[in-house]
C-alpha cells in the first residue's frame, strides 16, 4: 500500500500528523468546544430562506470581497469598526492561515505561548513558517515581562496570543498585548475565538486596535453563535491588513451560501447568543464542582474547562469515554479539557468523573 512517505511530499511535512480531534459517535460529546444547543427553529427558518434566495444564482461566483457580510460583522463588533476593518473566511483557521501566508511563510517565523491552540503550529507548518514554541508560566498564566522576554529573544515575524486561551481557558490581561506590541517587529494576532464567553469585565483586544496597524483580532461564529458547521471566521484590523490578506486569499473563497447563511445568523444574533449565559453557567458549575472535590482547575473565560486528573490523562480520558463521555486530551500531561454543554451533558460529565475517580 502506498503511504505518504512513498510520495514526493515536502520534507518539512514528513512525519507530521493532521489535526485530529476524534469524531466519535457517543452520547455526550464535549471535546471540540462546540455549542451544544441546536439552532432554534426561527433561526433555521431564516437561514433556510436566505440560502434558498441564493440558489438560482449559483451559476455566478459570489461577491469576492463579501462586502455585505463584512458590513454586518462590523455592526456586530462595534468599537467604531467599519467594513474595511473586517475580513471573513471559512472559519478563523482559514483567517489565520491567510495571515501566515501574507506575513510569515518560508524563511520567516511565528511564535506562540504554549500550551495554546494546537492549530497555530500546524498552520505555521502548512504555510512553511518556522514555529517557535514560547511558553506560558507553569500555572498557565502569562505576564507582560515573560511575554516580552520571549518575543525579544526570538524576534518573530508573527506572534499568536490566544485570549481566552485554548486549552487553559483564561483571558489575557490587555497589558500583555500592549507589552508585546511594544517590542514585536512583526504582526500580533490575538485569537479571540471564545471572547463572547469571557467573565464580566474581561476586556477584548478590539479596544486596542485604533492606531495599531500590526494588531489583528481573530474571531469566529463557531462557538458562541453555534455556527461551527457553517464555517465562518473573521478578523478585525487596520484596512491595510485586509488589503494584505486579499493578496493570498483564493478568489471566491467564501461561497454565496456561506455568506447568506452567516448574514442570516448574524441578523438572528439575539436568539443565537441566548445560549451563551446558559453555557457560562454550566462552565462555572464545572469549575465549582470539581474544585469542591479538591480537583485543580484553571480559571475559565471560555466555554470549556481544563482540569487536573491526578495521573495519566490518557487513562482518565479513556475511563470517561467508557462511560459515554467524550472530552479532550490536548496532550498536556495530567490535564484534560471538557466543553461546557447543556445541563444534562454537564451532569453526565460530572457523574462520570465522580465514578471514575
Ligand atoms: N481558535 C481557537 C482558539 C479555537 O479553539 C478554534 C476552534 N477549536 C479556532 C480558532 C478555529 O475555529 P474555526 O475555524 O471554527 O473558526
Amino acid at each position: 500500500m502506498t503511504t505518504i512517505d512513498d510520495l514526493p511530499i515536502r520534507d518539512d511535512l514528513r512525519g507530521k500528523s493532521p489535526y485530529g480531534a476524534p469524531q466519535l459517535d457517543v452520547a455526550v460529546r464535549l471535546n471540540t468546544n462546540e455549542n451544544s444547543y441546536p439552532l432554534p427553529d426561527e433561526v433555521v427558518e431564516a437561514i433556510g430562506k436566505a440560502v434558498q434566495a441564493e440558489l438560482r444564482d449559483l451559476n455566478r461566483y459570489p461577491d469576492r470581497d463579501a462586502v455585505a457580510l463584512r458590513t454586518d460583522l462590523a455592526g456586530y463588533l462595534g468599537h467604531g469598526l467599519r467594513p474595511v476593518n473586517l475580513w471573513a473566511a471559512n472559519g478563523s483557521n482559514e483567517v489565520q492561515q491567510q495571515l501566515l501566508q501574507a506575513f510569515a511563510g518560508p524563511g520567516r517565523t511565528a511564535l506562540g505561548f504554549g500550551p495554546s491552540y494546537s492549530m497555530h503550529p500546524l498552520l505555521a507548518a502548512g504555510t512553511g513558517t518556522r514555529w517557535i514554541g514560547a511558553l506560558r508560566d507553569p500555572d498557565f498564566g502569562l505576564t507582560p515581562a515573560a511575554a516580552v522576554a520571549q518575543v525579544r529573544e526570538h524576534d518573530p515575524d508573527l506572534v499568536f496570543l490566544c485570549s481566552p486561551n485554548n486549552p487553559t481557558g483564561t483571558a489575557l490581561d490587555p497589558a500583555v498585548i500592549d507589552a508585546v506590541l511594544g517590542v514585536a517587529r512583526g504582526m500580533v494576532v490575538v485569537d479571540e475565538a471564545y471572547a463572547e464567553f469571557a467573565r464580566p469585565g474581561t476586556p477584548t483586544a478590539l479596544a486596542l486596535l485604533s492606531g495599531q496597524p500590526r494588531l489583528v483580532v481573530s474571531r469566529t461564529m463557531s462557538k458562541a453563535f453555534g455556527f461551527a458547521g457553517g464555517r465562518l471566521g473573521y478578523l478585525a484590523a487596520d484596512p491595510a491588513v485586509v488589503d494584505a490578506v486579499q493578496l493570498v486569499r483564493l478568489p471566491y473563497h467564501l461561497s454565496s451560501l456561506t455568506q447568506a447563511a452567516a448574514r442570516a445568523a448574524l441578523a438572528q444574533r439575539d436568539a443565537l447568543l441566548a445560549t451563551v449565559d446558559a453555557i457560562k453557567q454550566q462552565r462555572d458549575r464545572i469549575v465549582a464542582t470539581l474544585r469542591a472535590r479538591g480537583i485543580r482547575v484553571a480559571d475559565s473565560d471560555a466555554n470549556f474547562v481544563l482540569f487536573e486528573v491526578g495521573g495519566d490523562q490518557r487513562v482518565a480520558w479513556q475511563a470517561l469515554l467508557d462511560k459515554g463521555v467524550l472530552i479532550r486530551d490536548v496532550g498536556l500531561p495530567g490535564w484534560l479539557r471538557v466543553t461546557a454543554g447543556t445541563p444534562a451533558e454537564t451532569s453526565a460529565f460530572l457523574s462520570a468523573v465522580e465514578e471514575t475517580q
